[in-house]
């Protein structure tokens, strides 16, 4: 039956895939038709004796093998438990809801692509998700817990309550997550058999049962299973470019924006002052016919001030924008180079719009810092280094203060560079309304895809912090980063993953290669009857606007039903104000309210109604005809531009002509559009204008054009994957990183004994401390070992007792570590024993988080700092990720080096430390005798525990001595001075890393 709908699909593998499927279908339905014997109960039975079958399969492959076996019985349960439930009235979202579904064939194999992991490509309305009811029943079988993950909150809602009816039928459990929800409700949703969510909600769950609770209890989700993503491209595409960060207080700041501050506002003035100037000049330049001169200098506006309202008005003119266009890509040759160079450099700074990127010039360095041009550019430190080598003046130890000296100038210096840039980016490109919005005095993120504002989300790197600079709010150093993950190493978490969405063939590479997700695209349910017509491509906005509300008003006086797409949030103002005053009533979306936005959508398709949107993608809500719609042609689609991306062109289109309805979509576009300016053939397409010499309200009209600007389209795609990729790259560093971290987080956090954990710790850094006191070659420092016992563990043990020179590494690790445990052991002996096992917990916890988190931080800092050796002619990737190694080697050591400062500060109570301290004498002396060795020399001054300063001959230790604190206070030390721990290190990379 499916031949006709096969034939319309291009991708033969597709084809291949699709028709394989067709005995399973057909398997499905025979079992269908067997179950309409059965009676509810006997249906209902099926799910516990699945359940019952794969409760004991540990091995994966086999389960997933079983799975695959009951797939055709367990589909069809739930096709005929939906057919069933045909009638039956509820509650949705506390709006009466009558069940009228039963699978499609094509539904069936939309579920049996998910559960197979891919991505099942359906357009919109072919009821997605009904489809995933399929796949989420039969993996939920394992018990382990099927997740299915939405845009947003409301949609989770909606979406578990109606397919609920069919899942509680069966019996299974289906929970929710919501925003507001306390842990102890969350974790009960995620034990639900069925859990729905929004994608950060599961996110930011992870991050904190990961990286904040601190028992096993307080823990709501359960390991990853299996997750379908509805949306998929939204989600794991649009979000994933601003990571999931929980921050807290911070305990440092290094930026210097408010110092900046004024000089780049200054500075951004004069630029907008000269750009004014040049192109008021430049009208005269062109008028007296120099056109390649004009142009010239036209280019060094855009280079100044690319958003400039003359230069956009000059390229309204397509003689003008022609000569433009070809002097600025001549400057791109070699022969023009250094013109460019020159050109560059009477500005003050320059912005490439195409790269988000600014810099200061010459000139710009100088206004900035008048005395010292120089702050704000980088040694050459190649050669200076080279040079340092070869001084012949110089030792080998000056050579190294000299260079760390070179370091340090380069570090302040990338520093202020940095900052600088990021301001000149906020105040330059950044447009306040557009890509951001001030509420409360907090600068708000606007997802330019969806125009919704991401509330919590931060822009990285700096960026946000120069915005709210500019804003005049607060610069938000209060918070750091306390755990962080990019949605990308979240969803690979799950070991089986699926997802589903109307557009994912044109991002089909992206998802192969970040998720090895392949792409499966599935037919609609009756054939697609849509009119896509040619663009109609404008010279100016204003030409273009006016034809859009023409179009609308036309299709609105014959009751048709419009839904108008815009790129931003400023369009759709537009747009509302201009049919406003058409008189012509129309809604806007303002995504505040996604229950409200449901609604809007759902009456969209009414007849005569006009709804106004930015970017339908990730919205979920389908739009239904109304009555007689049908006859006005459906629904039409009017998009005011065309979006960067081709796939959010594509889900707005696919608002209309679902299950087969009429629908028409038409995109309007001008030469003024972003895309196109940026882009677009401009070059080309202006040679066309002038061919045809276009009229005032003229368009353009072509299929040739439509590729043209799909090419556009294609290159913005590639270079937004690129920058997923390269924060994907550096997120990957981080990941391993958080994977060992909260590994060992989880493992003291769910072991019924945590002893062994803290002994394996011990075990592993004795033996390190030994290497390093007393190597097995170079000089070997005995005593200095001894004195780091004694301080971090309350041995009292002598010189003598130790003997520690006379031993091997072995030995001496072999004797400390048994002296180490007999006292923790008394110690214990002594605390309430049920609180032992949290105090050795929290030994554990405490020493990773506080160390993680400065590390997170450094880490933040070295990704600043990498990016700016890139002018350094060093692939910052690679650095980033040996210096990030190192640190995460050091991190490893001082976790344990301060699990084993924690290990005796910490007690169940006054009283049990008391009594443990004062039998501690008593056990020192036993336990040296037992040794083989002498006491005597216990109480002498220096070989005493210096933890214990005011201890008598008799070797009392004071209370408030051994209590101390087991936070390390950060002594006042600058960020470059030498470490006062002696490591010889920088202070800033050693005991002083993440302080100011
Ligand atoms: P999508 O997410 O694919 O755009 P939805 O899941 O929102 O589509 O479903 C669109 C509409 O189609 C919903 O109103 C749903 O009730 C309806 N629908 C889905 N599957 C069926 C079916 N098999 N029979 C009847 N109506 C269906
Ligand atoms: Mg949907």
């Amino acid at each position: 039956m499916f031949t006709w709908l096969l034939k319309t699909i291009v991708g033969s593998k597709n084809v291949r895939m699709l028709k394989k499927l067709g005995p399973t279908v057909t398997r499905i339905n025979q079992h269908d038709e067997e179950f309409k014997k059965l009676s509810d109960d006997e249906l209902r039975a099926k799910t516990a004796a699945w359940k019952e079958q794969l409760a004991g399969i540990e091995d994966r492959a086999e389960l997933q093998r079983k799975l695959d076996e009951i797939l055709p019985e367990a589909f069809a349960v739930v096709k005929n438990a939906a057919r069933r439930l045909c009638g039956t009235e509820y509650s949705v979202c506390d709006q009466p809801y009558t069940w009228n579904m039963v699978h499609f064939d094509v539904q069936l194999i939309g579920g049996i692509c998910l559960h197979r992991g891919t991505i099942a490509e359906m357009a919109t309305g072919e009821g997605k998700t009904l489809v995933a009811t399929l796949p989420l029943y039969l993996n939920a079988l394992t018990g382990r817990g099927a997740h299915l993950v939405t845009t947003n909150d409301y949609l989770a809602r909606r979406d578990a309550e109606t397919m609920g009816l069919v899942y509680k039928f069966l019996g299974l459990t289906v929970g929710c997550i919501q925003h507001d929800q306390y842990p102890e409700v969350r974790r009960e949703q995620y034990h639900c058999d069925l859990t729905y969510g929004m994608n950060s909600e599961f996110g930011f769950d992870y991050l904190r049962d990961n990286g904040m609770a601190t028992s096993k209890e307080s823990q709501v989700q359960r390991p990853h299973y299996f997750a379908i993503v509805d949306e998929v491209d939204s989600i794991l595409i649009d979000e994933a470019r601003t990571p999931l960060i929980i921050s807290g207080p911070a305990t440092v700041s290094t930026h210097q924006f408010d110092k900046f501050k004024p000089l780049i506002e200054e500075i951004v003035r004069k630029q907008s002052m000269l750009c004014n100037r040049l192109v008021t000049e430049t009208e005269a330049v062109f008028a007296k016919g120099e056109n390649e001169k004009a142009a010239d200098t036209m280019v060094k506006v855009k280079f100044g001030q690319p958003r400039n309202k003359g230069l956009m008005r000059m390229m309204e003119d397509p003689d003008r924008r022609k000569h433009i266009d070809k002097a600025e890509l001549s400057f791109y040759t070699d022969a023009r180079k250094p013109e460019l160079y020159a050109l560059k450099e009477e500005l003050f700074f320059t912005i490439d719009e195409r790269q988000h990127e600014a810099d200061l010039t010459e000139q710009g360095r100088t206004f900035m810092n008048p005395e010292d041009p120089d702050a704000f550019t980088l040694p050459d430190m190649a050669t200076a280094f080279a040079d340092i080598d070869n001084n012949q003046a110089l030792d080998d130890a000056a050579k190294v203060a000299e260079k760390a000296k070179h370091q340090e100038v380069t570090d302040q210096r990338s520093e202020a560079i940095h900052n600088i840039s990021q301001l000149l980016r906020a105040y330059c490109l950044y447009e306040k309304d557009v890509q951001y919005v001030v509420e409360e005095g907090k600068v708000v993120i606007v997802d330019e895809f969806t125009g919704r504002k991401m509330s919590g989300r931060r822009w990285s790197d700096g960026l946000h912090q120069a915005v709210e600079a500019k804003e005049g709010v607060t610069i938000d150093r209060e918070t750091q980063t306390l755990a962080t993950i990019t949605i990308q190493n979240y969803f690979r978490l799950y070991e089986k993953l699926a997802g589903m969405t109307g557009t994912a063939e044109t991002e089909a590479n992206e998802f192969h290669d970040v998720y090895k997700l392949d792409v499966a695209v599935i037919p609609t349910n009756k054939p697609i009857v849509r009119k896509d017509v040619n663009d109609l491509i404008f010279k100016t906005r204003r030409e273009k606007y006016t034809a859009v509300i023409k179009d609308i008003a036309e299709a609105h006086a014959k009751k048709q039903p419009v839904l108008v797409g815009t790129v931003s949030v400023e369009a759709s103002q537009v747009v509302s104000r201009m049919l406003q005053r058409e008189k012509i009533p129309h809604a806007v979306l303002n995504a505040k309210y996604h229950m409200q936005e449901a609604e809007i959508i759902a009456r969209a398709g009414q007849p005569g109604s006009v709804t106004v949107s930015t970017n339908m993608a990730g919205r979920g809500t389908d739009i239904k005809l109304g009555l007689g719609v049908a006859d006005t042609g459906g629904l039409y689609v009017v998009a005011t531009e065309r979006h960067e991306a081709r796939r959010i062109d594509r889900q707005l289109r696919g608002r209309c002509a679902r299950q087969g309805d009429p629908g028409q979509s038409r995109f309007y576009v001008s030469f003024e559009d972003d895309l196109m300016r940026n882009f677009g053939a401009a070059d080309r397409m202006t040679k066309m204008m002038e061919r045809f010499g276009l009229q005032e309200g003229e368009a353009l009209e072509h299929p040739w054009l439509n590729r043209s600007v799909e090419t556009a389209q294609k290159r913005v795609e590639q270079r937004n994957y690129q920058t997923r990729k390269r924060a994907l790259d550096y997120d990957d560093v981080m990941n391993k990183q958080r994977e060992v971290i909260y590994g060992w987080r989880n493992e003291a956090i769910s072991t019924e004994e945590p002893r062994p954990l803290l002994y394996e710790t011990l075990e592993e850094h004795i033996p390190d401390k030994v290497a390093e006191f007393v190597p097995e070659e170079g000089e070997k420092n005995p005593d200095g070992l001894l004195h780091w016992c004694n301080t971090t563990f309350p041995l009292g043990l002598t010189a003598e007792a130790a003997a520690l020179g006379s031993k091997t590494s072995q030995e001496a690790a072999d004797f400390l570590l048994e002296r180490i445990k007999k006292s923790y052991e008394l110690k214990c002996k002594h605390e309430v024993p049920e609180s032992v096992k949290h105090l050795e917990r929290h030994c554990i916890l405490n020493a990773i988080d506080r160390l993680w988190q400065e590390h997170l931080y450094a880490m933040d800092s070295l990704r600043e700092a990498v990016h700016l050796r890139a002018y350094g002619q060093k692939d910052p990737l690679i650095e980033y990720k040996t210096e990030a190694y190192q640190m995460f080697t050091e991190l490893m050591a001082n976790i344990k080096g301060e699990v084993c400062h924690n290990l005796f500060r910490s007690t169940s109570n006054l009283e049990a430390f008391g009594a443990f301290l004062q039998s501690l004498p008593q056990f020192l002396i036993h336990a040296d005798e037992t040794g083989a060795q002498t006491t005597e020399h216990r109480g002498q001054p220096g070989q005493r525990p210096p933890s214990a300063p005011s201890e008598g001959e008799g070797g009392e230790i004071s209370m408030a001595s051994a209590l101390q604190p087991a936070r390390r206070e950060v002594p006042k030390v600058g960020r470059n001075e030498p470490c006062p721990c002696g490591s010889g290190k920088k202070f800033k990379n050693c005991c002083g890393r993440g302080a100011a």
